[in-house]
């Protein structure tokens, strides 16, 4: 037999196409004969177990190979195979018409960023490296004639009886000039690795197998142990540490999805661990970019995910529409909820250990995602300057006693700096208030998310007034000074700090408490936050908004008050409000150098 004929299609010349399209993906030519190879060999094995297919099974790995003289690549299968007419309905008609369809979506697209994963292309993808392609395959089925399809990269093809002892396909690729570096052993060896790394096929390159094909996400979870967790993360991130837990999951209704999600340790790194999950299809790998398939907040997870139900040749933007994708997303989402619940309930203790590296997916996940916040609000864990961990329930409760204001509403203080701030924390401690710690970078989104949904709960930076102001209780100290007194007090300070027009503020504080202390309204900090965090508004160049506090009750006014000299007054109030910048870490430059004269000057007198 022999026979000419021409693949029927309407687009002409689809090859120049095939060939300048994705440029820089040519290497996924690879990826789709071995999986092809990989498809037929399964095919038949599973016609045996059905036993449709009588013959010896033998060996049935996928072979590699590079004849650098005759400038081929051959992959080799020993499944299936195909007759003549096979090939004539598979290759020459249904993969061509997926190659034509395929090209018809993307042709006009020209951003190679669109597309995730490159199906569909299939077999033709042989053209975006080689000139001409030979089929030479003999079928499983009794009696067969081998047979040779030749393909040039035109619409014309070739097909003929042909010479094969062995059951299967060998598709030999004749490698055009502009892709020879296909030829490299070395470069073969990367991209099986990088593509073909699980296949379920056992696949020898170079006399080696290059492959797992179990790997762990198809074992059942009851059959493994830690270590054998341990080990798969290390063969897959060799250079990082050990992770903190994992998720095994295995889904098959309404689709089907395994995979394994680890969580790493990452501390605050957040921008280093990301784009670590990979995304395969029936152990074919696909991309790391799994940005539309798992919910933002869990890209900093490392694993695999593999869906044979997640469309492949799609658009970006079609993915993030597809019912599929979104119904996968929110099943990890509960499932990694539903984790952490599990590990909070049965290890409370294992759980805060860790919680300084989990934190930031909780807190994240909860600020982007309502229905994990449901489930998180529960177990998310909020941290005290003494080291102690509470659920949101629990603190609220250890709280409120002492720190509801007179408006009923339960006032939570925080720092974010505890070195900084500590002249505040202490002033907060001897009232017997608790200070929590909230020093990461998704923290200030956590505060504000947690007013908008607790009920009757404000979160104050500890710094962000005088304690008294900050959960106000409406018990009014009394003035030790009187009103004449008061007022002599203010035009001393404010000839002091003259030239600084300070917003003054005179307070009847607790004679303890710092004669005069610098506040930023928790408001105004928060807008300055979002504007450096990047929430716009333009509120960067806004000017600093510190309230400068008296102390009206502090022995220091006193003494201010009834000094005979008004040098001494002016140099006493001035000494007092630098050193309440020096405890913000505010007092800089000239103002630091002639505060040290003037301290060194009273020192020595
Ligand atoms: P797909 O793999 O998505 O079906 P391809 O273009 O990769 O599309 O392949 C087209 C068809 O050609 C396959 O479905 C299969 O029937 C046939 N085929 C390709 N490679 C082989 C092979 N190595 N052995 C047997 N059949 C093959
Ligand atoms: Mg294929």
């Amino acid at each position: 037999m022999q026979e000419k004929g021409t693949i029927s299609i309407h687009t002409e010349n689809i090859f120049p196409i095939i060939k300048k399209f994705l440029y820089s993906d040519h290497e996924i030519f690879l990826r789709e004969l071995v999986s092809n190879a990989v498809d037929a060999t399964q095919k038949l094995k599973r016609l045996a177990s059905i036993d449709e297919f009588k013959g010896e099974l033998g060996d049935l790995k996928v072979k590699v190979s590079v004849d650098k003289e005759a400038k081929t690549i051959t992959v080799s299968d020993r499944g299936v195979g195909m007759t003549a007419e096979e090939i004539k309905k598979y290759i020459n008609q249904i993969a061509f018409s997926g190659a034509t369809e395929f090209l018809e979506k993307y042709k006009d697209k020209g951003d190679e960023q669109q597309i995730i994963g490159h199906f569909g292309l299939g077999f033709y993808s042989a053209f975006m490296v080689a000139k001409k392609v030979e089929i030479v395959t003999l079928s499983h089925k009794e009696g067969s004639e081998a047979a040779r399809w030749i393909g040039e990269g035109d619409t014309q093809f070739e097909i003929a009886t042909a010479e094969k002892e062995d059951r299967g396909t060998d598709i030999i690729l004749h490698i055009a000039e502009d892709s020879e570096e296909f030829l490299e052993e070395a470069r073969l060896k990367t991209i099986l690795d990088k593509y073909c790394r699980f296949l379920p096929i056992e696949v020898e390159f170079k006399e080696e197998v290059v492959n797992d094909p179990e790997p762990l996400w198809t074992k059942q979870p009851s059959e493994l142990k830690d270590e054998d967790y341990l080990n798969f993360y290390k063969k897959l991130y060799p250079f990082a540490e050990d992770p903190l837990f994992w998720i095994h999951l295995n889904v098959d209704y309404p689709f089907n999805l395994t995979g394994i999600l680890y969580f790493p340790r990452v501390k605050n790194e957040f921008e280093v661990q990301r784009n670590k999950i990979q995304l395969y299809s029936r152990q074919v790998f696909i991309t790391d970019e799994v940005k539309d398939v798992v919910p933002e907040f869990l890209m900093l997870l490392h694993g695999v995910i593999d869906s044979p139900d997640i469309p492949l040749n799609v658009s970006r933007s079609f993915l993030q529409a597809d019912s599929n994708v979104k119904k996968i997303n929110s099943h990890i989402t509960k499932k990694v909820a539903d984790k952490l619940g599990e590990l909070f309930k049965n290890d409370r203790k294992g759980f805060e250990e860790k919680f300084d590296n989990i934190g930031m997916f909780v807190k994240y996940g909860m600020v982007s995602e309502d229905k994990f916040y449901e489930k998180a609000k529960d177990f998310v864990l909020v941290k005290n300057t003494e080291g102690e961990f509470y659920t949101l329930d629990e603190y609220q409760d250890k709280v409120k006693p002492l720190q509801t204001d007179k408006n009923e509403t339960v006032v939570m203080l925080y720092t974010d700096d505890q070195g900084l701030q500590d002249a505040y924390i202490q002033t907060a401690k001897k009232r017997s208030y608790d200070v929590l710690i909230m020093d990461g970078v998704l923290d200030s989104h956590f505060i504000n998310m947690l007013e908008s949904k607790l009920e009757k709960v404000s979160l104050k930076r500890v710094d962000s007034d005088t304690i008294d102001k900050l959960i106000d209780k409406d018990e009014k100290q009394d003035s030790v000074l009187s009103e004449n007194e008061r007022e002599s007090l203010k035009t001393i300070f404010e000839q002091a700090l003259e030239d600084k027009k300070p917003n003054l503020q005179l307070e009847n504080l607790g004679s303890d408490e710092a004669p005069v202390s610098i506040t930023l309204p928790e408001f105004m900090r928060r807008m300055q936050d979002m504007a450096k965090t990047g929430g716009g508004m333009g509120m960067m160049n806004m000017p600093n908004q510190y309230n400068v506090v008296v102390n009206v009750n502090h022995p220091l006014m006193g003494k201010i008050i009834r000094s005979k000299k008004e040098e001494k007054k002016t140099e006493l109030a001035r000494q007092a409000y630098d050193l309440a910048l020096l405890s913000q870490n505010l007092l800089k430059g000239s103002d630091l150098t002639a505060f040290i004269g003037r301290s060194v000057d009273i020192a020595s007198r």
